[in-house]
């Protein structure tokens, strides 16, 4: 594979919703292409949302990107000049996309991920955690929370007019579905009671737990 003269690198722009993650993206694969870099954008075929072929911002910002079922067909359509390599929405991906973009980077590549860092439940999502350990550079973004104005971080899914609930499916049919940016404080899951156990909103999982009283 080519290597070109400039090293390899990973770069990956986190964030809630609306927090501008794809903005980001498209503005940096544009200043590669001002830099006459070879630059090739992919998302996952699963998110239809905006059409096929273009990676879009919240704002209506575009750029020509290619979709893929899984992160094997970016090796496959990769050509060999690409030296910057663009995926929006990698948390969809499968976790071989660590892999793919481990080899992108080792080949002198310089890679540029976006995507959401955290599911509407709070938990981390998908690779993303992994990608963004791997990276050089990191970047989150904050959105605006649509309750108290201040810097939100998390994403909100809305059922039919209510929080949904932490073991809901990821696609309720026939509901009436809506994501909202919200702060840590104003995000609510809440969590089914189950008979003859106390589980609440308040049972937080471990994790939860344990970043709640940070160490140092
Ligand atoms: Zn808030």
């Amino acid at each position: 594979m080519t290597s070109g003269h400039h090293q390899g690198g990973l770069e990956v722009v986190v964030g809630s919703m609306f927090s501008g993650k794809s903005e980001e993206l498209i503005r940096r694969v544009r200043r590669a292409v001002i830099a006459r870099r070879t630059v090739q954008v992919f998302k996952p075929a699963i998110d239809d949302r905006f059409g096929i072929e273009l990676v879009r911002s919240h704002d209506g910002d575009t750029f020509v990107a290619r979709p893929v079922r899984s992160s094997a067909e970016i090796l496959a359509l990769l050509s060999p000049e690409t030296s910057v390599v663009g995926v929006d929405e990698v948390q969809f991906f499968d976790p071989a996309i660590v892999g793919v973009v481990r080899d992108l980077v080792a080949d002198g590549r310089r890679v540029i991920c976006a995507g959401l860092d955290l599911d509407f439940r709070g938990e981390p999502f998908g690779p993303v955690p992994t990608l963004l350990a791997l990276a050089e550079r990191v970047d989150k973004l904050e959105a605006i929370c649509v309750v108290c104005g201040e810097s939100a971080t998390r994403t909100q899914r809305i059922v039919n007019g209510v929080p949904a609930y932490y073991d809901d499916p990821i696609i309720v049919i026939g509901a009436q579905e809506a994501y909202e940016a919200r702060c840590r404080t104003c995000h609510v899951v809440p969590r089914r009671a189950r008979s003859g156990s106390a589980a609440t909103s308040e049972t937080a999982s471990p994790e939860r737990v344990s970043s709640a009283e940070p160490r140092d």
